[in-house]
């Protein structure tokens, strides 16, 4: 399972916002646009880095990814916690931008399992998977360094329990 299957878990069962980024990529089967992602065209999303409406963004595999700042901040503004599932270029901004942020690197159990898993998906063409694995490699390398903790998400119910438990963790941290 992959990482948007640990936070479809995590959306169950810890109460935060989930930030629903903006992206240029295709829709795959069984996604819902404004739920899973806001699908745009490049044009569009050109407009909202030139308005300054993402908080960050980047490149992964030839498209382009984005948190939106406005809802990000209503949430937290309203007193709520708020989940962003973003790759590596975009958390170093958000590190920048929000320093007192949580950072969590989801990783695979190896990048051999990532290959099976994305292979079998059905939905990713060889030479994405390819892509998406070189860029993995890429994003491991960086990972423990960067990241304040890493999960390897071998058996989803041990890594949505670890997640979780981080949270709390740091809920009782920052609590007075
Ligand atoms: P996918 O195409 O598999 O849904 O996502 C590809 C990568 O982009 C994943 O690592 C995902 O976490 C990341 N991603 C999703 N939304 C954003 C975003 O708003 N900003 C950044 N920087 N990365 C994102």
């Amino acid at each position: 399972m992959g990482k948007s299957t640990l936070v479809a878990r995590l959306r169950d069962e810890v109460r935060f916002h989930f930030s629903v980024s903006a992206t240029t990529r295709a829709r795959r089967p069984g996604e819902t646009d404004g739920a899973d992602y806001h699908f745009v065209d490049e044009p569009a999303f050109r407009r909202m880095i030139a308005g300054g409406d993402l908080l960050e963004w980047a490149e992964y595999n030839g498209n382009l990814y984005g948190t939106p700042r406005a809802p990000l901040e209503a949430a937290l503004a309203a007193g709520h916690d708020v989940l962003l599932d973003i790759e590596v270029q975009g958390a170093a901004q958000v590190r920048a931008a929000r320093p007192d942020a949580l950072f969590v690197f989801v990783a695979p159990p190896s990048v051999d399992a990532l290959e099976v898993r994305l292979r079998h998906r059905g939905d990713t063409s060889p030479a994405e998977v390819a892509r998406r694995l070189d860029i993995a490699r890429r994003e491991l390398a960086v990972a423990a360094e960067m990241f304040d903790h890493v999960v390897v998400n071998d058996d989803l119910d041990t890594a949505v329990a670890e997640v979780a438990g981080i949270l709390a963790a740091s809920e009782e941290t920052d609590s007075p």
